[in-house]
């Protein structure tokens, strides 16, 4: 070949180095070169380009290693030994050089978009000569190249080509080393609440990145490399996701295993709460409009509900102006400098963020803007020519259609996010730092809003927020649920029907707004909330009296906790106790079981937390569907019918007393309540008993110890009376039951209007068991979410429970609400539900009888 190829190997090393188009022009595959040497690959891989620029630019950083004697070709030692020539036009080594210039000497240092040779096209053309550029990896060196799209199609100059990644580093197609070598899988569930949104992409592509594997993630028919955090994000996996990790070349395995324990842990996120009801795997969120017929009523619009809470207020429109970039561009290292100054001053900003909710959602957009791909792209932009701004903006804006394009309402919302740090860093960028802002006491209407908007308006003291556009769980609606902000989006364009300074009212839990009001309705629902506002303060100023039925009988009204700090909010909120500890929290998010020492100081903070407050620890409940790394617990096809709760414990005998031996530690001199998950037969219980019997000879634990049974199962609530003579108490877990009754998944979305705890076949199964609890004379309690239903609460009174444990934020309210009924209406509502044919019924009949309508 006619350029001369000096040995290079001074520019710097890399782990993975993108490769830019070095000029504007047609790409074609290699194969359509119109020279066989290059066709046939013989020159090495690449692409061609067909030059329609006459100045040729440096692909990438690197030292120029060659410059043809006859000036047509330059090559380039981009480090790792790798080096690319670039090839201008075909046969041209014939025109001696009379068309070119080079810009570049031998050994001279070069940043991508450098110009590295000024060609004459026209002279080029006049002499016959094909524009044809071939711009090939000629040594590999210890490199390998990927391409990252098809070399089809008109591109700008540092549009992407290809991209080199150091041997051993990340593997990539076509290198046999990669190709032949190990390959290792493994597929998870994903157990975060929020799916693969930036904050854990993050954490995996750091990890993926490593080990000298290349990874790559898999679900739902899409695929991305483990180390882009914006490509992991595109994955658009969701709670309950299965994902395959594939790890090929050196270290797979153990590639795989890392990650694996890094998404099991959550990747720096909270994990789910065990048996959490997920969204289907691979389901778009569909945005359904409360109403979806549209408005039944004049003045009332339809949009969905994003954070709770109703107020009314006049109508403010803000209008968020998106910033479009236009202007030149200075250098590009000065360019690029502005970029970085930008980039440290909104991270700084971000970091600053220490408000609840509204710093874990600036934690996701730091690690979105440390996504290294984000910023290379913009820089190999402005070695284009690009400005700051306007690079950035083409990014950002790139990503977010790429995510917009998923048709997956949630990655839709993730998109704001990304559209968001694109308008603060050209706010930053452009010196135009303006904010949101409205009234106080106004209901702000927008076509959409940033989460960055929230914190003006919030200090601006504005009543709700309603959108055109927006989707419910989005960072926004996040951080107004956690201001108290009440929320609505996606009304579409009839919002922009509402007038300005108009009175409306906002409905958060319904997801409606209502204008043109008559001045009595506006009164009425003025009044409305303040008989709720004064209802919720009062339940809140009696709650922490005992809690008593208006007839006198005491009904303890306890919290599900799952940590520490859920234990003091509990109490706060005047729980009398905890029915349910949930401890799986302790057990799913490592790659180890946790210490006694480390379970016994939990539980006795816990304990400590609630005073002399009873505190039902519940033994660990996990199963096939929430895998603990270190149990070799086997895949199965029905994980709710699997090994799960108490039968994990009964195969894994030393976990299990160890957890008791924790608990008693825990306790230390109060009485220990422990109860088990998912007891399904008196013999299990019987095992259970055995087990706390050796566990109390060996730790000689003298204080008082309860073990109770939680009837999760028709098969335990119909055995109820044989569990309760050996148990010292039952508790029932209607969510589990009432999945178990219904046949009907608590985990897939498309049941959940099935899954109502009020279906008379649940209630009776309840009933069942209360009489069972009755016949030994021991307590029923009730710890599932029927508990905190304050219909369901009466009935399951009614029937006999005398501790409801609910979740923390409904203390109050179920302490007021069972202070208002007497038993006797408890029995009524209990007689009622079990006569009724369905759930529905039931409600019905619940609603008159009891004066509450739902
Ligand atoms: C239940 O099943 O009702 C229960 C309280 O347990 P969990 O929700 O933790 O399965
Ligand atoms: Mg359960």
């Amino acid at each position: 070949m006619e350029a001369g190829v000096a040995r290079g190997g001074s520019a710097a090393e890399f782990v993975r180095l993108r490769v830019h188009a070095p000029a504007k022009g047609w790409l074609l595959p290699l194969e359509a070169t119109p020279d066989p040497a290059f066709a046939s690959g013989a020159l090495g891989p690449g692409v061609t380009l067909e030059l329609l620029d006459d100045v040729i630019r440096a692909p990438c950083a690197g030292e120029v290693a060659a410059v043809a004697g006859e000036r047509h070709a330059v090559t380039l030692d981009c480090g790792n030994g790798a080096q690319i020539l670039i090839h201008c036009g075909i046969d041209t080594v014939s025109l001696k050089g009379e068309p070119f210039e080079p810009l570049v000497a031998v050994g001279d240092r070069v940043e991508t978009g450098d110009p590295l040779l000024r060609v004459d096209l026209e002279a080029l053309v006049a002499a016959g000569k094909s524009a044809a550029t071939p711009i090939v990896l000629v040594e590999a060196g210890g490199c390998s190249l990927s391409f990252r799209s098809d070399p089809d199609g008109l591109v700008e100059p540092g549009a992407e080509l290809f991209e080199l990644h150091r041997e051993g580093a990340r593997g990539a197609n076509g290198d046999p080393r990669v190709e032949n070598g190990p390959v290792a899988t493994r597929e998870v569930i994903l157990p975060l609440p929020h799916g693969l949104h930036a904050r854990p992409c993050a954490a995996i592509a750091a990890e993926a990145r490593r080990w000298p594997a290349m990874v790559t993630l898999r679900t739902d028919g899409r695929s991305a490399a483990a180390g882009s955090t914006v490509g992991l994000m595109k994955l658009g996996a969701t709670l309950g996701a299965r994902v395959e990790i594939e790890a090929r070349g050196e270290q797979a395995e153990a590639a795989v295993e890392a990650i694996a324990a890094l998404i099991e842990r959550g990747a720096g996120d909270e994990i789910a709460e065990p048996h959490a009801a997920p969204q289907a795997p691979g389901q778009p969120v569909i945005l359904r409009r409360a109403n979806p017929d549209g408005p039944t009523e004049p003045g009332l619009l339809s949009g969905v509900a994003a954070a709770p809470g109703k107020a009314i207020g006049p109508a403010y429109y803000v209008h968020r102006a998106r910033i479009e970039v236009t202007g030149n561009a200075e250098s590009p290292p000065a360019e690029k400098a502005r970029l970085r100054d930008a980039l440290s001053v909104l991270r700084a900003r971000l970091a600053d963020e220490d408000d609840g909710a509204g710093a874990a959602i600036a934690s996701a957009q730091l690690a979105i803007l440390e996504d290294e791909e984000l910023v290379a792209v913009a820089e190999a932009k402005i070695d284009a020519g690009g400005s700051a701004a306007g690079a950035w903006q083409a990014v950002m804006q790139r990503e977010a259609e790429a995510l917009r394009a998923l048709s997956d309402a949630r990655l839709a919302e993730r998109a704001d996010d990304l559209l968001d740090l694109e308008q603060r860093m050209l706010r930053i960028l452009l010196g135009r730092e303006s904010e949101a802002t409205a009234p106080a006491g106004a209901i702000v209407i927008a076509s959409d809003l940033y989460p960055s908007d929230l914190k003006p308006l919030r200090a601006a003291g504005v009543a709700g927020i309603a959108t055109v556009a927006g989707g419910p769980t989005s960072h926004l609606a996040i951080l107004a649920a956690s201001a108290g902000i009440p929320m609505a989006v996606a009304f579409g364009e009839p919002l922009c029907g509402v007038e300005e300074g108009e009175l409306v009212y906002l409905d958060g839990d319904a997801g409606t707004l209502r204008h043109a009001m008559a001045r009595e309705e506006v009164e009425e629902l003025r009044k409305n909330l303040a008989d709720r506002e004064a209802s919720y303060c009062a339940a809140l100023a009696t709650a922490q009296r005992e809690a008593r039925l208006a007839s006198g009988e005491r009904i303890e009204v306890f919290a599900n906790i799952g940590s520490v700090a859920d234990a003091e909010e509990a109490v706060r909120l005047g729980a009398e106790g905890s029915g349910l500890v949930r401890t799986e929290f302790l057990f799913l998010d490592r790659a180890e079981p946790p210490s006694e020492a480390e379970q016994a100081e939990i539980y006795a903070a816990i304990i400590e937390s609630f005073g002399d407050r009873p505190v039902s620890i519940r033994t660990l409940d996990i199963g096939a569907d929430k895998p603990a790394p270190y149990l070799p617990l086997a895949k199965e096809d029905n994980p709710a019918l699997g090994v799960r709760g108490i039968r994990v414990g009964l195969r894994y005998p030393e976990l299990l007393a160890g957890q008791m031996r924790a608990i008693l530690r825990g306790a230390g001199g109060r009485t220990a309540h422990i109860m088990a998950p998912m007891v399904s037969s008196a013999g299990e219980f019987a095992q259970l008993r055995a087990m706390l019997d050796r566990v109390l000879a060996e730790t000689g634990h003298a204080a008082p110890v309860r073990l109770g049974a939680m009837v999760e199962t028709p098969a335990s609530a119909l055995i109820a009376g044989t569990l309760a003579r050996e148990a010292d108490f039952l508790s029932v877990g209607t969510n589990d039951l009432t999945q178990y009754t219904l046949a009907a998944d608590r985990t897939n979305s498309d049941l959940a209007r099935d899954l109502d705890a009020l279906h008379p076949a649940v209630t009776r199964l309840v009933g069942i068991a209360a009489e069972g609890c009755r016949a030994h004379g021991r307590m029923l309690g009730i710890c599932g979410g029927a508990a905190g239903d304050p219909l369901a609460a009466a009935v399951l009174v009614g029937l006999g429970a005398r501790e409801l444990s609910v979740s923390a934020a409904r203390v109050p309210e179920i302490k007021q609400w069972l202070s208002a009924l007497t038993l006797e209406q408890c029995r009524a509502a209990a007689e009622a539900a079990l006569a009724a044919a369905s759930a529905e019924e039931a409600r019905g009949e619940l609603g008159r009888l009891l004066g509450r309508a739902e």
